[in-house]
Order: structure tokens, then sequence, then C-alpha cells
């Protein structure tokens, strides 16, 4: 294996394609039987790098890719993607175009939005595709449950729109059962409602990460699993049900290393004062990086295979930790922020609960100042 090397800062996220292919080898082990993969890319691949990430789980034969917007879609197309891209935030003002020459496939929940897709299918002379959301309870994007009869008689005037897939969105992320049987219950209505029009789709869709792990058979024929593909956890339940690999390391190494004496303080608002001779090292990373604030006087990082608190508060560019329990520590020393190094391991999720949030959002808010770096 070889990682090349990048001149200047060495802070890096090192994306190992070896641990996102075995972690897709574990979703594909508990999906049933002919149900597809949509693995979902958005927002970077949750800020793992969209089109390397893309290109690989097309080679592994993933079934569909799912992204938010339509310039994630067309990035992919130009990136030399083909497999099926499905949009899900749906079509924006003037996107109807690009989505139809880029052969992209858009989620539909609106009548406006066919109006503009066959329209735009018209004009270049090819077919629109589209998958049709109901809202079953998560209260976001979707038709209306009530509304949903409706909205099928009214889809029926737009036939240059082909309906490849019906879908609808779980809001349960931590294995809870009556509220998600509830919305799969709605579900099959509004599939039975599409079926007595003469509406049916390829492709039946409602289950990501959680869903698709806790209660398998509300999957339809395709599952759309974002998270887990990058070896992190909808949340602390399903550790025990899933084993999987953590895709991503953050990195970088001891810029600066400096002893100074007891009662010295360190950093912005001197929040953080040295009880004792202390050595300190400031490191090359900070909340422009994706590195939070709400991590000074609380953050750990590795070094020498051991935890090192951050000291002071969280800059912009750098931060500093208290190394003076570490033997043998030196100028340019790897620092692991996310990842494993000897025995010890900070996660996603370890730095997600201490700053009251998500490991998506630990992840997908690494700078892009932060050169990506593939394992494959
Ligand atoms: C983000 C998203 C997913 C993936 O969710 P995970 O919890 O990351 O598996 C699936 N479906 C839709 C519509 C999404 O927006």
């Amino acid at each position: 294996m070889h990682i090349s090397v990048v001149p200047g800062r060495p802070t890096v996220a090192e994306i190992d394609l070896r641990a996102l292919a075995f972690n897709y080898r574990q979703i594909r082990r508990r999906v049933p039987k002919g149900t597809g993969i949509l693995a979902v890319v958005k927002a970077d691949a949750y800020g793992h790098g969209a089109l390397p990430v893309s290109l690989k789980l097309e080679e592994m034969g993933v079934d569909y890719l799912g992204v938010a917007i339509p310039e994630e879609g067309v990035a992919l197309r130009k990136g030399g993607v083909k497999t099926p891209i499905l949009i899900f935030g749906g079509i924006f003002q003037d996107d109807a175009d690009e989505v139809i020459r880029y052969g992209l496939t858009p989620v539909v929940f609106d009548i406006e939005s066919l109006k503009h897709l066959s329209k735009a299918a018209r004009k270049r002379r090819k077919k629109a595709t589209a998958h049709i959301k109901v809202d079953t309870g998560m209260g976001r994007l979707g038709v209306p449950f009530e509304l949903f009869p409706a909205f099928l008689k009214d889809l029926k005037k737009y036939p240059d729109v082909e309906i490849e897939g019906l879908l609808s969105h779980f809001s349960m992320t931590d294995g809870e059962e009556d509220y998600t049987a509830s919305q799969w219950r709605r579900y099959q209505e509004a599939l039975d409602q599409a079926g007595a029009m003469g509406i049916s789709g390829r492709y039946l869709h409602m289950a990501s990460s959680a869903t698709l792990t806790a209660f398998p058979s509300y999957s339809g024929n395709l599952v759309r699993p974002g998270i887990m593909l990058y070896g992190a956890y909808p949340s602390a339940a399903f550790q025990r049900m899933i084993s999987l690999k953590p895709v991503l390391t953050l990195k970088t190494r001891i810029h600066f290393l400096k002893r100074v004496p007891e009662g010295e303080r360190i950093g912005y608002g001197g929040t953080f004062m040295t009880r004792r001779e202390s050595l300190i090292a400031t490191l090359p990373i900070g909340y422009a990086d994706g590195y939070n604030t709400r991590l000074s006087n609380r953050g750990e990082v590795l070094i020498g295979g051991r935890r090192a608190p951050v000291t002071g508060k969280v800059c912009m560019d750098l931060i500093m930790v208290d190394v003076t329990e570490i033997p043998g520590v030196s100028n340019g020393d790897e620092v692991i922020l996310i990842g494993r190094q000897g025995k010890e391991r900070i996660t996603a999720e370890e730095v997600a609960a201490k700053i009251g949030s998500i490991p998506y959002e630990v992840l997908c808010l690494i700078g892009r100042r932060v050169p990506r770096i593939y394992r494959r």
C-alpha cells in the first residue's frame, strides 16, 4: 500500500477505501436477497470525498448513489460516474435542464417540479425519470400522506416523466420500533394507493442505516445506507448489531514544542493555566479545519499511543496540547485527532459526544483545506 506524500502542512484526512469496501460488504450481507443498495454520498460523501468514494462503490457493483442537491450529481457525472444517481432534495428553480442533461433522477414531491421536468425532457427529447416521495411521519420533504391520492391523480398528467421509484423516510435512528412500524404501514398504504391507480415503481425504498440494521424487513427492494458505509453508527445501540471499520483518520504532526513554567496561561482568554512545569505541543489544525471550538479544554488527541488533552481554546488554525506525561515526544511526531494509534482509538462518536453533536456532523465539517488522501 502506498500513500503519496503531500508537501506542506501535515494535517490530512486519510480515507481507507478498503474499510469502505468492508463496510459495504457488511451491509450487503444484512440486506435481504434481491434488495439493492443505494449508497448515500451527499455532502461530499460525509466529508470523505464523493468522487473517489463513488467510483470505489461503483467498482463494487452498487446499484444506485444518492446525493442531496443537483450540483453534487453533476460533479459525479463529470468525474465519470455511470451509476444511477438519485437527488434526495428534489430540483430547485432552474435545475430541471441540468438534471435531464446529466441523466440524474430527482425525488419529486410537488407538481411544480413535475412540470419543469416534463418541459425540460421534451426540450431535450429525452425521458425524465423521478422517484416520488410520500411523507409518512418524518415531517420533512414528501407529499403529505393525506394528500397522496390527489397527487397521484395529478401525476398521470405528466406521461413524459417516468416514475422509477416510490420512497419515504424513517425518522427514528435509535431503533425505536412503534413509530417506525407505523411509518412502514403508511408507506405500504401509499404503495397500495399508487398500485390501484396503475402507478408502480421499480424501486421501493425507505430505510437508511438505522432501519436497515434494526428492522431489515422494512427494506422494500432498495436500502439507503450513508453513515454506516463510513464506519460510524447512527446511534450507540447499533454498535452491538453490526461491526464496521472507520474509514477516516484525521491526523497531523507536532509543529512546535516548548517547555513552560508552572502558572503560565495558554491560548486566547487564558482559559488554561499550567499547574506544573509543562511540555506544550502546538498542532497545525484548528476550527477552520473542522476541529470544533467546543473541544477547547476538553478534546484529546493521540501522540505516541497515549492521550494528550487539549489545553486552552481551539484557535482557527492551531490547537495546543499538554504532552508532559508522554515520554520521548519530539517535533514532527504523528498526532491522531480521529482514528487509531497503537492501542488507543478516538472515534467520530467520541468527539461528537464531547461537543453535544452526532458523528455525521463531525465528519461532514472536516474542512475543505484538509487534503483527503486515499488508501486503496
Ligand atoms: C442522508 C439520508 C440517508 C442516509 O442516512 P444515514 O443515517 O446516513 O444512513 C438516507 N436517505 C435520505 C433521504 C437521506 O437524506
